[in-house]
């Protein structure tokens, strides 16, 4: 049997083990410059979890907004200056035709389409306080808007 909520107890081979589940959650806020800009927030969502004393869990990475993503990428000037932009440009044209620009009548159609694609968040697991990142994986934050941004994003940490 096992039940999982707030201070519940789990049944592992036998042995009735006490857990206390909690959830924290933290905003960070990070300036972009837009135009598929790439900002490593790893170290912002480290201190998060960091803060959180959640041991074993994982933390969700969130951006609020639909014009920009949160994924990993190895962090070097190839893939952040030139490679994820080229590739992107090929799915979904800055000089595309939008029907969402009509909607509105803004110029930002190709940066929903892109966000969407790569989606709004992260889930990276915890393990022994640290986050389970590889050696040249960082975390990042690209924003498609056509403008600078400050963005808001939730890190929130679910463990015990
Ligand atoms: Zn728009």
């Amino acid at each position: 049997m096992s039940v999982y909520g707030k201070n519940s107890y789990v049944a592992t081979s036998g042995i009735l083990r006490y857990c206390i589940y909690m959830v924290k959650t933290e905003e960070i806020q990070v300036a972009t410059e837009g135009g598929c800009s790439i900002v490593d927030i790893t170290d912002q969502v480290a201190e998060a979890t960091a803060n959180s004393q959640i041991q074993n869990g994982a933390v969700v990475v969130f951006n609020i907004g639909s014009t920009a993503a949160i994924t990993t990428i190895e962090y070097e000037p190839g893939l952040v200056n030139y490679d994820i932009a080229e590739a992107l440009e090929k799915i979904a044209p800055q000089e595309g035709f939008y029907e969402h620009e009509k909607t509105w009548n803004d110029d930002n159609g190709h940066a929903h389409v892109r966000a969407s694609l790569l989606g709004p968040s992260l889930n990276v697991p915890i393990v022994e306080g640290q986050l389970t990142l590889g050696t040249w994986q960082q975390i990042v934050l690209i924003d498609f808007d056509t403008r600078p941004r400050t963005r808001r994003v939730i890190c929130q940490i679910i463990g015990e």
